[in-house]
């Protein structure tokens, strides 16, 4: 079991930096092409964004910041020690807080990893995707796959925590190709990885490209047996799938990531960030706008660009802390659900829906918490679909 921080003054941190080098053709994120970023001013405005946030959050303590995107990696050095050191003075922090930057593996990104950590970053997640230069090309990738072994060697002889991300089901691959970069893989992880099945979103690049024949996605039971084959051979090398993508050793989980899979709370700040905030009994959602010069004009004139600001109501709420917690190996337990939403699982689930999601082997309830199983992980949304509906 992973342990949990239980003081329920503990919440994370989210910032979102909207920038990339360019836009990666399967990629829906809030991400954005510009020429020129005035480093100064998006420091200024996330400075000014958390401040606001401080003023809503007193007495919390920080377990985690996650700087995300977009491509975190291409912000000054000096700006992420600024956010970070501003973060410190406005809120107390875990004594073991974890500071984490997504990072792109490209040479100039790697040379600035050790500015990052000197400037506060004490985990690195790096966006290597494939360690194959063709398939990096077809991802519309900037960086080569010795880049990107370059960077992971960097990354670990600089940070004593590190994930990278792998991009896997891709058009055409095949079970022996998939099993040789993964395990090429293997040997350049240290306790962290992020294995993702490709995904054709609605608005991108890709969508169009499949809508015009140019690659087939492929196939639900193809997926599916590269699923299984991946969790059972990331088990036996001990990095144990700890949620459907991510395998860690025993420790290494990422703690923010864990935040939002046990619904706990958060900010975000940043164009688009999210957030969730338990205020006495209520949970408050939140969004920034998303545009990132809008963002910029508003917080300037406002001190923050909130654009929603909404209470969760109670179902909307059970079924995020499904949706989320049935993600995770560990389950849902029994006194989080209670907590949260002031029911008992087996009376606020439909009874007979979670006895034949159990009947079918894709459910169970194991000491006093709710669980999907591999079989259930493996096929989550159609669960969820027959769970929640
Ligand atoms: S680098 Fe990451 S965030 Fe940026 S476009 Fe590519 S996948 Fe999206």
């Amino acid at each position: 079991m992973i342990p949990a921080s239980d003081d329920p003054r503990g919440f994370g941190i989210y910032v979102h930096w909207p920038f990339c080098r360019a836009k990666c053709p399967y990629c829906d994120f809030n991400s954005h092409v510009r020429e020129a970023i005035d480093q100064g001013r998006w420091r200024a405005a996330l400075l000014r964004e958390l401040s606001h946030y401080a003023e809503a959050t007193p007495d919390r303590i920080v377990t985690s910041l996650f700087f995300g995107g977009g491509t975190p990696s291409l912000m000054d050095p000096e700006t992420v020690g600024a956010v970070i050191a501003a973060v410190k003075a406005a809120w107390p922090v875990a004594p073991d807080l974890e500071v984490t930057l997504e990072a792109n593996p490209t040479s100039i990104e790697a040379e600035k990893f050790r500015a990052f950590r000197a400037a506060g970053v004490n985990r690195v997640s790096i966006g290597v995707q494939a360690l194959d230069d063709d398939i990096l090309k077809f991802l519309g990738r900037q960086h080569s796959a010795r880049e990107a072994i370059r960077a992971l060697e960097i990354g670990r002889a600089t940070f004593d925590r590190m994930s990278f991300d792998l991009i896997y089901a891709r058009p055409g691959q095949t079970l022996p190709a998939w099993q040789a970069e993964l395990d090429a893989a293997l040997d350049l992880a240290k306790g962290h990885l992020s294995l993702y099945q490709l995904t054709i979103e609605p608005g991108t690049v890709f969508e169009q490209r499949v809508a015009r024949g140019d690659f087939q996605p492929m196939g639900e039971d193809a997926q599916a047996a590269l699923f299984d084959w991946t969790a059972a051979r990331l088990e036996e090398a001990g990095l144990a799938g700890y949620e459907i993508s991510n395998h860690a050793r025993p420790g290494e989980e990422s703690r923010h990531n864990l935040t939002y899979w046990r619904y706990g709370d958060y900010i975000g700040v940043g164009p688009g960030a999210h957030g969730r905030l338990t205020l006495g009994d209520r949970k408050i959602a939140t969004r920034q706008h998303r545009a990132p010069e809008a963002w910029l004009d508003l917080v300037e004139r406002d001190g923050h660009a909130t654009r929603q600001r909404l209470e969760v109501e109670p179902a909307a709420r059970l079924s995020e802390m499904v949706m989320m917690g049935l993600r995770l190996a560990e389950g849902i337990p029994a006194a989080r659900f209670r907590a949260e939403t002031g029911r008992v699982m087996e009376e606020a689930l439909d009874p007979a829906r979670l006895a034949r999601l159990v009947e079918g082997g894709f459910l169970g309830v194991e000491s006093g918490r709710l669980k999907a199983t591999a079989e259930g992980r493996a096929r989550l949304d159609a669960v969820l679909g027959a769970l929640l509906a």
